[in-house]
C-alpha cells in the first residue's frame, strides 16, 4: 500500500496482501499495518486501485472494516473487490472508473491511464498535487497486441511527460530481464501447438484472474476440438464473473464441470484447473494426489503450467511436478515452452516509460531490493539524476515540495500476519511460539508446592511432545526431573513459596537442561500450584 498525503488528506494506492515466503506456522497472509491511518482519523480520504490482483486488493476488507472510505477502481478490479467484500460481509462505497476519468480525492486530482498487464483493466495513475504531478505506473507491460482492448496508452503517458512529472513510481519486477516481455497474444499459438501434441486430456492451470489467458486457453481448445471444463473454486468463480461481465467469450459450447468431462473421450477435453502455485488444497494438487472426485491423471494426459512460480512457492510446486510426472502425464511448463508470458515490463519497456514520462525524481516500487541498483542505472541512462533516484522501503517517507524531494522521518508500517483461519491477526510472540513448537516441541511441567514452605509436595511431572527420541528416552525425563528438583531447592527460602518465582525458575532450569542434553529449545510451560 502506498500513501500520498498533502495538507492533512491522504489517498492510498492499492491495498494488497502478500503470501508468506516460508509456508507453515498457520500463517496465511501478510497484510499491511495501517496503524498510521487508524491513529489519524479523517486522514485517509479514499483508496484507488490500479488493478484487481490480490497483491493490490487483498487487504481491502480489513482496511474497510476499520476505515470508512470510498474505493475507486477499474471495472474488473471493482467486480473482484465487490465479490470479496460481499463474501466477508463488509460494505463500502465502490466507484468504478474508466481510463481518462477525473477523480478528486481531497487535494488530489487523479487520472487513470490505461496500461496492459496480466489482468484486464489495469491502469497507471497521474496524481496532480499542489507540489507537482506524481505518476504511478501500477503493474504494467507495454503490450501493443493485447488479447482484448487497446494497448497501453503511451500517448497519454507522454502527454503527462510533456506537462512535467515530478515523481515517477515505477513497477520494477522484471528490471533484470532484458528486452521486451512479449505480447500476451504470443501465448495463444504456443498453447495450441502444445495441446495438439497431447493425445489424452489437457489439464491447464494459470492464475484464475488472468482472463486473457483463460480466453486463449478456450480459443486454443476450440481450435483443437476440445470441450473446456473447470475444476476448482478459483476458476469456477472467475469464469462465471468473466462471462457475466463479457470478459470471456466462448467460441463453441459453454463450460462444463470436470466430472462431466471425464465421460468424454480423453482427446476431446481441456480441464482448466486452479492451483498453479501448488497450493495444498487446490484442485490441481488434489487431482495429482488422487483426491479430486473422479478426476485423475493418466498416461497420455498433459499438464500445462501456463504461469510462473511465485518466489516462496517453489517447494509446493516441485512436489506437484513430481506427482504429475509419476502419474505418467506429460509436463509442459510456461517458462520453457512459451505457454506463459509475463505481465511485468522488461528492461526496454521500463526504459520506454522513463523516456516518455521524463520524471524529475524516480522511485521504484513493486520489485525487490536487489533490483534497485539496476533500475537506478536504467533511470540514470534516460536522464534522471542519480541522486534523484530514491530508494524507499516500507515505512519510509518521501517529502516532496517546491524545493525538492528528500526522505523524512519513518512512520509505523510493516506487515500484520493473518491466521490461516482468517479470523485474527497473529502477533510476533505467537509466531515465535509456533515456530518453537514446530521445531522443538513442548514440555509441560506440573509441580505442587506447599503454600508456606514451598517444599515440593507432588511432582514434578513432565508431559512432552516432540522432544523425546523414542520410547527408551524416558531416562532423559528422569534426568530432567532430578535437575528440576535440585534446581528448585536452590531457590532462596523466602522465594520458595512465590508461584511466579518458581515458575520462572522451572522455565530457566528446563530450558538449560534441554538445550544441553538435546541442543533443543522446546517451549516450556510450567504449571505450579499450591497445596
Ligand atoms: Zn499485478
Ligand atoms: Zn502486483
Amino acid at each position: 500500500m502506498l500513501l500520498v498525503e498533502c495538507d492533512g488528506a491522504a489517498v492510498a494506492i492499492d491495498c494488497g496482501v502478500l503470501f508468506p515466503e516460508r509456508p507453515g506456522l498457520g500463517i496465511d497472509l501478510l497484510l499491511p499495518d495501517i496503524t498510521y491511518l487508524t491513529e489519524r482519523p479523517g486522514l485517509l480520504r479514499g483508496v484507488i486501485l490500479t488493478h484487481g490482483h490480490e497483491d493490490h486488493i487483498g487487504a481491502l476488507p480489513r482496511l474497510l472494516q476499520e476505515l470508512d472510505v470510498p474505493v475507486f477502481g477499474p471495472r474488473l478490479a471493482m467486480a473482484l473487490v465487490g465479490e470479496k467484500l460481499r463474501r466477508q460481509g463488509v460494505t463500502a462505497t465502490l466507484e468504478t472508473f474508466t481510463p481518462g476519468a477525473h477523480i478528486q480525492i481531497g487535494p488530489f486530482e487523479i487520472e487513470p491511464i490505461h496500461v496492459t498487464h496480466s489482468i484486464a483493466d489495469a491502469c497507471a495513475f497521474a496524481l496532480k498535487t499542489p507540489h507537482g504531478t506524481i505518476l504511478h505506473s501500477g503493474d504494467f507491460k507495454i503490450d501493443e497486441t493485447p488479447v482484448h482492448g487497446p494497448g497501453a496508452d503511451l500517448k497519454r503517458l507522454s502527454e503527462w511527460g510533456e506537462k512535467g512529472v515530478r515523481l515517477l513510481l515505477s513497477d520494477s519486477t522484471n528490471v533484470d530481464q532484458h528486452g521486451h516481455c512479449g505480447s500476451e497474444s504470443d501465448g495463444g499459438p504456443a498453447l495450441e501447438s502444445v495441446m495438439r501434441k497431447i493425445p489424452g486430456r489437457v489439464f491447464v492451470t494459470t492464475f484464475a484472474s488472468h482472463l486473457h489467458r483463460v480466453q486463449q486457453i478456450v480459443n486454443a481448445s476450440a481450435a483443437c476440438d476440445r470441450r473446456v471444463a473447470v475444476a476448482g473454486r478459483g476458476f469456477e468463480d472467475s469464469t462465471r464473473l468473466a462471462q457475466d461481465l463479457g470478459y470471456l467469450k466462448m467460441p463453441g459450447p459453454g463450460l462444463i464441470r470436470a466430472t462431466e468431462a471425464m465421460q468424454l473421450p480423453a482427446g476431446k477435453v481441456t480441464v482448466l484447473v486452479s492451483g498453479s502455485q501448488g497450493e495444498p488444497n487446490s484442485a490441481l494438487t488434489r487431482i495429482s494426489e488422487g483426491r479430486f472426485k473422479n478426476v485423475t491423471l493418466a498416461p497420455g494426459d498433459g499438464v500445462i503450467l501456463s504461469s510462473r512460480v511465485i518466489p516462496g512457492n517453489e517447494r509446493g510446486v516441485h512436489g506437484l511436478l513430481n506427482r504429475i510426472a509419476k502419474s505418467g502425464a506429460t509436463l509442459h511448463r510456461g517458462d520453457r515452452e512459451g505457454v506463459h508470458v509475463s505481465g511485468h515490463a522488461h528492461r526496454d519497456e521500463l526504459q520506454t516509460l522513463l523516456r516518455l514520462v521524463k520524471p524529475e525524481y524516480f522511485v521504484r516500487v513493486h520489485g525487490e531490493y536487489r533490483h534497485l541498483a539496476s533500475h537506478r542505472s536504467l533511470a540514470a541512462e534516460t536522464g534522471v539524476a542519480r541522486d534523484k533516484c530514491i530508494l524507499l522501503e516500507d515505512g519510509d517517507v518521501l517529502e516532496l515540495d517546491a524545493t525538492g524531494a528528500r526522505t523524512g522521518e519513518r512512520v509505523v508500517a510493516g506487515r500484520v500476519l493473518l491466521d490461516a483461519s482468517r479470523e485474527g491477526e497473529v502477533g510476533l510472540e505467537v509466531l515465535r511460539d509456533r515456530s518453537h513448537l514446530s521445531n522443538d516441541g513442548f514440555v509441560v511441567a506440573v509441580i505442587a508446592i506447599h503454600a508456606q514452605t514451598g517444599e515440593i509436595t507432588s511432582g514434578p511431572d513432565l508431559v512432552t511432545r516432540g522432544v523425546l527420541r523414542g520410547e527408551d528416552d524416558y531416562v532423559l525425563l528422569d534426568e530432567a526431573k532430578a535437575n528440576l528438583v535440585s534446581g528448585l531447592r536452590a531457590i532462596a527460602p523466602e522465594s520458595r513459596a512465590d508461584l511466579l518465582e518458581v515458575e520462572s525458575e522451572v522455565r530457566r532450569i528446563l530450558k538449560k537442561f534441554f538445550s544441553r542434553a538435546r541442543r533443543r529449545r522446546p517451549l516450556i510451560v510450567p504449571h505450579v500450584f499450591e497445596m
